[in-house]
């Protein structure tokens, strides 16, 4: 069905199509409509799908010429809010509706010119409008869609009080959509006091990876970890790969390592400043770093077309961070590879993950790569969750004897044509 059907204003056609866009997303083909009857909806989808786009198009469509500061849309980060806001830009480019990001880490003086020339849609970030709210530079009396964007990632982040002190400042009289990746109960409760009567949407499974992403773990000794890293991204077809670090810190170290090793690199963590976070995304967008290395918060739900690869250089700790990750390869039509560097002591995160996901994840080996003998480390901190002891990656329940040592896993080589 092409978007035609879903009875968009014709400038908003013209958006999609100069976006490039021929078809709808099967989110966009169900929240589309939904939003344009007027009714509250929770959505879960996750990053990749559309989401974006299946509720940019009905409320632009939906508040049609310019007027007053009448849509809110509340995002997590400020990457997400200014990726967010370009997208209502882009897709209102031949409408005269005014969009404004409103985020932290940079000086107050353009959003407020912004808000004063007059805007009809709002992207914040909830820190942020709360300033603008206090010293009344955004007035939310004319909000008639409030527009929660990630929000289980809100709630992880602390923002539940913010967030609810932001929607009881909204009119009652008005429209609420909620989009989430996951809707833990926390979500429920919000959703209560929030939403009246919402439709509900459900795109693929919450906990599914992204069909067009070839995951694979990497078993490696704790010690050779850098090592590996380091001769997958020298592997033909690695352009542009996402490396996930579990701490700032160490972001920062694997990213010093990267340059040492003479990788063009950028780091995305929330205590980069925001022109850093900026020239991070924009050179990796732009292929003048071929490597980002982030942390979870500060990557969630970045849109960066082309990234060839994902490698998660520490496993998440949080089963639906994995999803995320993940997901930032593969995204719309393209096809992607994620790996997961894997030691011993990670077995029982990654059994969590199988389950979260409900399949076994293969394993691979680096063709030509110096596996050590796995010696034991000692005994894991209590967050990592020891008790496994030496369980193995294949099943087969103490297996201490070094992962290289052939046998089990695939080779990395043998028909994964690079693409
Ligand atoms: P999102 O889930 O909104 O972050 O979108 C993920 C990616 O898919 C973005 O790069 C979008 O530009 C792209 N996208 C969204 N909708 C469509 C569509 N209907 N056709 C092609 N690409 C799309």
């Amino acid at each position: 069905m092409p978007f035609k059907a879903l009875l968009l204003s014709e400038p908003l056609l013209r958006g999609v199509q100069a976006a490039g866009y021929t078809d709808p997303t099967p989110i966009q083909l169900r929240a589309i409509p939904a939003v344009l009857s007027g009714r509250d909806l929770i959505a879960s989808a996750q990053t990749g799908t559309g989401k974006t786009a299946a509720f940019a198009l009905p409320v632009l469509h939906r508040l049609g010429a310019h007027g007053r500061a009448r849509v809110l849309v509340l995002e997590p980060t400020r990457e997400l809010a200014a990726q967010v806001e370009t997208a209502f830009r882009d897709f209102a480019r031949f409408t005269d509706l005014r969009t404004v990001a409103v985020f932290g880490g940079v000086g107050y003086g353009h959003q407020r010119n912004e808000l004063k020339r007059g805007v009809d849609i709002i992207v914040a970030t909830p820190g942020r409008l709360v300033d603008y709210l206090k010293d009344g530079t955004i007035s939310l009396r004319d909000i008639s869609i409030l527009i929660l964007d990630e929000v289980d990632r809100m709630l992880d982040m602390g923002f539940l009080p913010t967030v609810k002190d932001i929607i009881a400042r909204c009119p009652k009289d008005r429209q609420t959509l909620f989009f989430s990746a996951t809707v833990p109960p926390e979500l429920q409760a919000v959703a209560s006091f929030a939403l009246r009567d919402p439709a509900r949407i459900e795109v693929g499974v919450n906990r599914s990876v992204n069909q067009s992403v070839n995951h694979a773990l990497y078993p490696v000794a704790h010690g050779q970890k850098f090592e590996l890293l380091l001769a997958l991204l020298g592997q033909a077809g690695f352009d542009s790969v996402l490396v996930f670090s579990r701490t700032k810190h160490g972001a920062d170290k694997i990213a010093h390592k990267l340059k040492a090793a003479n990788h063009s690199v950028a780091v995305l963590h929330a205590n980069r400043s925001q022109n850093q976070r900026i020239e991070a995304l924009a050179g990796f967008k732009s292929g003048k770093y071929e490597v980002m290395v982030a942390t979870d918060i500060a990557a969630r739900g970045i849109d960066v077309a082309g990234v060839t690869h994902v490698i998660n250089y520490d496993v998440p700790e949080n089963p639906e961070d994995y999803v995320h990750r993940i997901g930032r390869t593969g995204r719309a039509q393209a096809v992607g590879d994620a790996f997961t560097l894997v030691t011993p002591e990670n077995a029982d995160l990654i059994h969590g993950i199988q389950r979260f996901i409900g399949q076994k994840i293969p394993e691979l080996k680096m063709p030509g790569f110096n596996y050590l003998p796995f010696t034991a480390r000692p005994p894991a901190p209590p967050q990592q969750r020891g008790g496994g002891g030496g369980r193995g990656f294949g099943g087969g329940g103490g297996r201490r004897g070094g992962f290289g040592g052939g046998g089990g896993g695939r080779s990395a080589g043998g028909g994964r044509g690079r693409r």
